[in-house]
């Protein structure tokens, strides 16, 4: 409730503030692109290329689910050619900010897949909300790789659709990047051909989409990846006695900009390794400042994963 007033207010400050900040930022030109996280600002990259200026408004290493808009953010969705964002309960103040401003030309990632419910699997410890018994979609869509190309499918129709003169451009670019994307695809289903162990995650667990898609088999410590708790006791021991059967695999995975606390424990319990599998759902200020991407995060997800199930 208290975002939602948060989210109210700051509609109201940005449309006051329109009228006297028209366009502070002179882009050239260019179209201008408003992303919310990573994975939106990839994928728009590689349709728009150098066509626009895309901003991300999730800065590199900040923790996805405790964004809050600023007044400024609001203005650049206002001011934007196209607002591209994930859908999901962690964007209830996107649809707040939409409902309340005129003709933001918008484009939600979780339209352009099929969406799965959140999934509990044994021994992990669920968030408090559980018991009322609510289904909940996971919105962590594009960690497939084939949801990832849907999405990039879906840029570039609304590309073509509101820069018709660049169509060709956004055409080549797309398809190139999909190209990447289907080569990792088919890698990663070779990968995983016939693997029927349990990955064992000591952290929150977003992969549902990557994991359904290669049919994998897992445990978690969390479910989705609200915020952070502590494991409970049952998690602990249940994640350890798995650890120590022969149908998991003999590594602990933790997700990107966690503190991987559980899984270095886990890790040293077991006298195994504790490896990061990046979910691309945000970037650290340096890996994004070196220009990495989605495809050469999973790229990394890939050899690391080589190495844990060989
Ligand atoms: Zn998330």
């Amino acid at each position: 409730m208290l975002k939602k007033i948060f989210a109210a207010i700051l509609v109201i400050c940005a449309v006051t503030l329109c009228g006297c900040n028209s366009v502070s930022e002179n882009s050239g030109g260019k179209l201008k692109i408003v992303t919310t996280i990573f994975p939106a600002y990839d994928f728009a990259r590689n349709v728009f290329g150098d066509t626009a200026e895309i901003t991300m408004l999730l800065k590199p290493g900040m923790e996805s689910h405790s964004y809050d808009p600023s007044a400024k953010d609001i203005v650049k969705i206002d001011d934007c050619d196209l607002f591209i964002y994930n859908g999901g309960e962690s964007d209830v103040w996107v649809e707040n900010i939409l409902n309340s401003t005129e003709n933001v030309n918008s484009l939600k990632m979780t339209d352009a897949v099929e969406m799965l419910n959140e999934e509990y699997t044994e021994g992990m410890t669920e968030h408090e909300e559980i018991g009322e018994n609510t289904e909940e979609y996971d919105e962590h869509v594009w960690t497939s790789p084939k949801n990832a190309v849907l999405i990039m499918e879906s840029i570039l129709d609304k590309a073509k659709e509101i820069s018709p003169e660049n169509a060709e451009i956004f055409e080549k670019n797309a398809n190139s990047y999909i190209e990447k994307i289907n080569l990792l695809d088919k890698d990663f289903a070779e990968l995983f051909e016939g693997e029927e162990r349990f990955f064992v995650f000591g952290d929150r667990f977003p992969l549902l989409y990557f994991f359904k898609e290669y049919g994998l088999n897992y445990y978690a410590a969390f479910p989705g990846c609200g915020s952070e708790t502590e494991p409970s006791a049952q998690t602990i021991s249940f994640l350890t006695k798995k650890l120590n059967e022969e149908d998991t695999i003999k590594t602990v995975f933790y997700i990107e900009l966690s503190n991987h606390k559980l899984a270095d424990n886990l890790a040293e319990e077991c006298g195994i390794a504790a490896e990061e599998f990046h979910t691309c759902h945000n970037i650290t200020a340096l890996d994004f400042e070196a220009g990495e991407s989605y495809v050469s995060l999973m790229k990394r997800n890939y050899d690391m994963l080589k190495a844990a199930v060989e």
